[in-house]
């Protein structure tokens, strides 16, 4: 006897289960994450397991992110109804998308032209007005729409970004991971107090691409 597929209904349940039993536990982000169907941002042979806690690979030799993943650096954010959100690394939008349930306004960027393209493809036909997509450089961050409540940054640096640091306003947070590529990465969160001190709190470890400096090669 072959085993019946499951519903979409119990495929969610499990995707909210997953997420639970993995630290996600704030009701915005969970209530952010049911909205957001991981299906539209993974292609090809890999979109079956768009609803397994796994990150996936997408264009470009970069990855969609574990929804835990996702789940944990939204909650350490404490995204506000108000917040203007800037990310650096859009990947497939789905942390985007996830972001664009929570804030006022998403600012996303991708140094690969392509991904930023599709992203924005996926996150339009979806009606998430609130974001736009860039194609640059985001170790440099976005100048012209500076300064961020909030910044997101989902592929590792050795070190928080200068110009991120600097576009995020007092009292805003950043969470990043940090470290070397193909080693154990830490996820960082960065407070910026009212007087512009940063303080920096560890959070746990993870594994990301590396942030590169430059536009990348579309492939
Ligand atoms: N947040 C994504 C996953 C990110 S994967 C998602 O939800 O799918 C990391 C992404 O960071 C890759 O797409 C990579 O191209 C991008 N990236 C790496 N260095 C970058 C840089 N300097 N500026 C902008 N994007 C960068």
């Amino acid at each position: 006897m072959t085993e019946e597929a499951p519903t979409i209904a119990e495929r969610k349940m499990q995707f909210l289960f997953a997420l639970r039993s993995r630290g996600v536990t704030e009701k915005r982000v969970l209530e952010a994450m049911e909205k957001v169907d991981r299906g539209h941002f993974v292609r090809g042979i890999f979109a079956e397991r768009a609803y397994e806690d796994m990150p996936l690979p997408i264009a470009c030799g970069q990855t969609i992110s574990q929804p835990s993943v996702v789940g944990l650096m939204t909650q350490a954010l404490e995204v506000q109804p108000r917040d203007k959100v800037m990310e650096i690394g859009t990947g497939s939008g789905y942390q985007a998308a996830v972001l664009s349930h929570l804030a006022r306004r998403v600012y996303t960027v991708d140094r690969h032209t392509r991904l930023a393209r599709e992203a924005k493809t996926v996150l339009d036909g979806l009606g998430l007005v609130n974001v736009t997509t860039f194609a640059a450089d985001g170790t440099l961050g976005l100048p012209d729409q500076a300064p961020f409540d909030r910044i997101l940054v989902t592929a590792a640096a050795e070190d928080p970004p200068g110009p991120l640091l600097a576009q995020l306003k007092p009292g805003g947070i950043m969470v990043l991971p940090v470290g070397q590529s193909d080693t154990v990465q830490s996820l960082i969160r960065v407070l910026k107090h009212a007087d512009s001190r940063l303080e920096y709190e560890e959070l746990r470890p993870v594994r990301f691409v590396p942030l590169l400096e430059g536009m990348g090669k579309d492939s």
